[in-house]
């Protein structure tokens, strides 16, 4: 064993009860603490190796002083031997103490992951809640600001104003080939003009579409669809008040601030009341207005539109037109092409709802029974595919982005 006085110094020397030794074990993460058993050890032997050092430095030894020293190297080696062993269960102790908090630290990552998933759980309930809210969701006001799909598209119309759609449609399915292009295609639907819109996942499977097209000697023409501006419902406005009364108020009460570089002018061009809504001979009813993207971030994030004496609730409109002669969704019975009537209740052609004989039977979905997909539901019902799909087309049509 060496006892060098030179090695003393590596010692950890320490004055009082349980300090924190300088060292660090072999691994690097586990710092030993020393004990007062091991400090008195440490003392013991300090004074054992300077009783040595000064009979060795005195030069020649008599017989007892050899005993003396042999003794005292004796007791030296014993302290050594008993701190190494309280080292050891100190060592022992530490390694046990950081592999429980190794296994606390994984628990904990566990479950904050476990929070993440639920969170997005629930952003995706809201979501999914969103997106089949109705007009008294709407007016409740649990509608958030609608987020766009983030789907690219393009419109794709003949350049012989006799084709149609169909004519369109199958031009394109013979020049484009979505599996030798790999394209990630949305959807395919018929617009006026003869025209089709195509939606992609991305806008370069949008550009590939186009170059193609383009390219072809079909006849065809490509064109950006044309976007509809957002709509706006204002809820509970006076009905007194006449509508430029109410523009202006919008204007003058909510926007200006906001947006100081759109005149007033600007801003009555650019914004049309689509139609109001509410019970007859009620003293208020709800607005609802085409406005631009820009008009309606300022509107909607702000909640509420100051008109006048009142405040009104504001929201996106996305609620998509059904046609109650049909039962189809995307125009208004005004315009309907249908010679017959189709029930909103049993879903047959051939009668209206209010002749219907099948009353006591549980509804069937008229606009789902036409495309031969389930139908156990009522027609117009929130969780209806025909009319989600519909409000995904809309929603998807409207330039949210724009300025
Ligand atoms: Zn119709
Ligand atoms: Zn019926
Ligand atoms: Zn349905």
């Amino acid at each position: 064993m060496d006892s060098s006085p030179s090695r003393r110094g590596g010692l950890p020397h320490c004055s009082s009860s349980p300090a924190v030794a300088r060292g660090r074990a072999q691994d690097d993460e586990v710092e030993i603490y020393s004990t007062p058993e091991i400090q008195s050890w440490m003392n013991s032997i300090e004074k054992c190796l300077s009783e040595v050092t000064t009979m060795v430095s005195e030069g020649k030894m008599n017989s007892e002083q050899k005993l003396r020293v042999s003794s005292l190297c004796l007791k030296v080696g014993r302290g050594v031997s008993q701190m190494a062993v309280q080292y050891q269960s100190l060592k022992h102790k530490a390694l046990q103490n950081y592999a429980t908090l190794q296994t606390f630290k994984e628990n904990e990552d566990l479950a904050s992951s476990l929070t993440e998933i639920k969170q997005k759980l629930e952003e995706n309930l809201i979501k999914q809640k969103q997106e089949s809210t109705s007009f008294a969701d709407m007016v409740k006001g649990t509608k958030t600001l609608i987020r766009p799909h983030a789907t690219s598209s393009v419109a794709i119309y003949p350049r012989d104003s006799t084709k149609t759609s169909e004519d369109t449609k199958n031009l394109v399915q013979n020049i484009v080939c979505p599996e030798e292009m790999k394209l990630k295609v949305r959807g395919l639907r018929k617009i006026r003009n003869g025209g089709v819109i195509i939606s992609t996942e991305t806008k370069d499977d949008i550009q590939k579409l186009k170059q193609t097209v383009e390219r072809s000697t079909s006849g065809l023409t490509v064109d950006e669809p044309r976007k509809r501006k957002p709509r706006i419902v204002i809820i509970g406005v006076p009905t007194d008040m006449a509508e430029i009364e109410v523009f202006k108020c919008i204007y003058e009460q909510n926007i200006v601030d906001k947006l100081p570089n759109l005149t007033k002018d600007a801003f009555l061009s650019s914004i049309k009341l689509s139609h109001k809504s509410g019970k007859r001979d009620a003293d208020s009813c709800n607005f609802i207005i085409e406005v631009p993207a820009s008009v309606r971030r300022a509107l909607v994030n702000q909640n509420r539109i100051y008109i006048n004496w009142t405040s009104c609730p504001v929201r996106d409109f996305t609620l998509v037109t059904r046609c109650f002669k049909c039962q189809q969704y995307g125009h208004a019975s005004k315009t309907c092409k249908s010679i017959t009537s189709t029930c909103s209740h049993c879903g047959a052609e051939g009668h209206t709802t209010q002749e219907c004989s099948s009353k006591e039977q549980p509804p069937k979905c008229a606009t789902c029974k036409r495309y031969n997909k389930p139908h156990n539901h009522k027609t117009g019902d929130l969780d209806c595919p025909a009319r989600k799909a519909a409000e995904y087309r809309y929603i998807n049509s409207v330039d949210y982005e724009g300025a």
